[in-house]
């Protein structure tokens, strides 16, 4: 047979033997730690192998039970980052994308996958309320948070063809996504034009400081090149007052984007907390976080895609679009920073069309009720405290049993003796100087018998660190 050519059978066996293992680790995480005994060392030595000159078959195949044995796995105690326990039906759909191996460019590079991508679009669209946005799948909400700014920067300060002449500001809240300063970065707006806005007790965005900071800029004779709000701040979930924001990047004339990769997906559960979410220009949102999509999938939603086309279309003679037909001359690379692209719309329409909306919404419903329970778990123990107010599915708090200024190291101690303990994952966070303990729950998986072990998990793990050191 010809070099890297697979007979229907080999191929079969070998999917067979993925579906098997596939199925055996989706049992198993019920029971298994939530993140894995290793270290570097011990990963180094198993996967850092010499390089095959020669084909191993099957073999190669075998070691992934390795793979799992030393990957941090999707169980149901699961709450560190922002990040969904993915859906094995959209996992399904993810292996067809490759089996299929869609360049999803343009229309004529692949009719079925660009029709879906922009079907799926429009749903994600509707389900938001923001209907009329149009837009493209991203690797996630870092992309779609540059392109956004790239998008914005070339409406209000264009700069494609000769370079920034002009000083333009972007302004945000101190709790902004760190996507966010990388993005003005490589835009060359520069991180000192990047306004970092003081926010509320609440962790929003203070609306008077925003408006007196433009007009003390535009003063100084700076453009004003966007506004953003956070639908969900990385930190504490809190949302800004997304009209507000809306209003005074109007009054400024400066585009209005939302970073709603954390949250902006739990409008489909609670829409009221998102008023405003259709004011934006554009709007971020990752399904590889609140649609419990496998990763990589977010999502760069916008108003008016004749912007994004003045940001992104630069076709070169070998791509152009020879056809007058409206549908048949789409083409995503006119209005995305990507020319090569996944087929990621295949996972969310599978999953969309299996599991409907009625499911998601109730998934997510259960994470919002779970962290409300959790943070009443919190407030009721005398050696625990919350550190902000519970917004969306954020729980961020600390132990307490200790002489102040000792508080940060002993919970960062804490926290890693939580995760050598294996029973639950959770991650960290930095508020007003305290080191916070955070729980974010965007787990399908998820029982309230799961969270409650957030709360056994740091009591035995503060039991066992202030032993040690006394
Ligand atoms: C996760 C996140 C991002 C970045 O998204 P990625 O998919 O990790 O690139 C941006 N903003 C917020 C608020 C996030 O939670």
């Amino acid at each position: 047979m010809a070099p890297l050519q697979l007979s229907p059978e080999e191929f079969h066996t070998l999917a067979q033997r993925v579906t098997d293992l596939s199925t055996r680790y989706l049992a198993d995480l019920e029971t298994m730690r939530a993140y894995p005994k290793t270290s570097g060392r011990e990963v180094a030595d198993l996967f850092d192998r010499p390089l095959p000159q020669t084909g191993e078959g099957e073999r190669a195949f075998a070691d992934l039970e390795q793979v799992i044995a030393h990957c941090r796995p999707n169980v149901p105690r699961f709450y560190a980052y922002v990040l969904g326990a993915g859906d094995p039906v959209a996992a399904l759909g993810d292996y067809f994308a490759s089996i299929l191996n869609q360049n999803v460019t343009a229309w004529r590079s692949s009719p079925a996958a660009v029709a879906i991508e922009r079907s799926v679009i429009n749903w994600l669209a509707q389900a938001l309320g923001c209907n009329g946005f149009t837009g493209t799948l991203t690797a996630g909400g870092s992309a779609a948070n540059l392109m956004a700014l790239a998008i914005a920067r070339e409406a209000k300060l264009p700069a494609n063809e000769h370079g920034v002449q002009r000083k333009g500001t972007i302004y945000a809240s101190t709790e902004i996504h760190m996507s966010i300063g990388k993005a003005v970065a490589m835009l060359g707006i520069g991180r000192d034009n990047l306004r970092l806005v003081p926010v509320n007790s609440d962790h929003t965005i203070n609306i008077t400081n925003l408006d007196r900071m433009i007009s003390d800029d535009v003063r100084a004779g700076y453009t004003p090149i966007a506004v953003l709000a956070s639908a969900g701040t990385v930190n504490t979930g809190a949302i800004d007052d997304l009209q507000q924001v809306a209003a005074t990047a109007r009054k400024h004339n400066a585009w209005f984007h939302i970073d709603g990769a954390y949250g902006a997906l739990a409008a489909i559960a609670v829409p009221k907390k998102f008023a405003g979410l259709d004011l934006a220009d554009s709007l971020s949102l990752d399904p590889h976080k609140w649609l419990y999509q496998p990763v990589d999938c977010g999502c760069l939603l916008y108003r008016d895609p004749g912007h994004a086309r003045k940001a992104f279309a630069y076709t070169g003679d070998y791509t152009k679009v020879l056809n007058e037909d409206p549908l048949e001359s789409f083409a995503f690379f006119e209005e995305s920073m990507e020319l090569s692209r996944r087929f990621r719309a295949m996972k969310l329409w599978l999953s969309l069309r299996y599991h409907g909306m009625d499911s998601f919404r109730e998934a997510i419903t259960n994470d919002l009720t779970l962290a409300q329970h959790l943070a009443k778990r919190i407030n009721g123990e005398p050696g625990l405290e919350l550190l902000a107010p519970v917004t969306l599915s954020a729980v961020c708090f600390r132990y307490t049993q200790a002489p102040p200024e000792r508080l940060n190291q002993l919970n960062a101690a804490i926290l890693k003796r939580i995760i050598q303990r294996g029973r639950v994952f959770i991650s960290n966070a930095t508020l007003e100087g305290k080191f916070a303990l955070r729980a974010c729950i965007v787990n399908q998986r998820a029982t309230q018998a799961d969270v409650e072990e957030v709360v056994t998990e740091t009591l035995a793990a503060a039991r066992e660190v202030c032993n040690e050191s006394s």
